[in-house]
């Protein structure tokens, strides 16, 4: 390679480079649904459905066809739909994470082992006696399946809730 060659390799990477940076920041991906099924940039109809995209130095928000929205953004349909992906990840793996440290999950994990420890526990004194009459007893005061809903019932109501809401701030339908 001879350093005329070099330059010119260089300057492309450098211009790739430039275009690629300048791109990434100015348009992000909000998501895709099919609640508008029309591209907002030029105007084709019945699509499957549109990307919402971000204008970020704007904050304008369009929808657009991959078509459209890959040529605005300066990305390869393909590289539209891969960026959308990583985003949707993202998305999900910060709305799991959410989910998972939220009192409401903490809640009825604890009701549960609750629920474990406490039968544990009778199960524990049946094994150290050997009078049947006792181990009868012992074995009554154990939960009914029914009881055992009873007590889960309000954690498990919030935590369904609390998983509703934080779908719904994710754009996720399955969490
Ligand atoms: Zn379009």
């Amino acid at each position: 390679m001879n350093v005329y060659t070099f330059a010119i390799q260089n300057k492309n990477n450098m211009a790739a480079i430039t275009r690629e940076y300048a791109t990434e920041m100015k348009y992000r991906i909000l998501g895709f649904n099919d609640d508008q099924c029309s591209c907002d940039v030029c105007g084709k109809q019945e699509l499957k459905g549109t990307y919402a995209m971000e204008d970020l130095s704007t904050g304008e928000i369009f929808r657009a066809g991959s078509v459209c929205g890959s040529k605005m953004a300066g990305w390869t349909t393909k590289e539209l739909v891969a960026k959308y992906k990583v985003g949707e990840k993202e998305k999900l793996d910060a709305a799991k994470k959410e989910l998972r440290e939220s009192a409401e999950y903490i809640a009825d994990e604890k009701a549960l082992e609750f629920l474990n420890k406490e039968e544990d526990e009778i199960n524990r004194q049946i094994f150290a006696t050997d009078n049947q009459q006792k181990r009868t007893e012992l074995h009554n005061t154990k939960r009914t399946i029914q009881s055992r809903m009873d007590y889960l019932m309000p954690s498990h109501i919030a935590l369904t809730q609390k998983r509703k809401e934080i779908s719904e701030k994710y754009g996720q339908k399955y969490l």
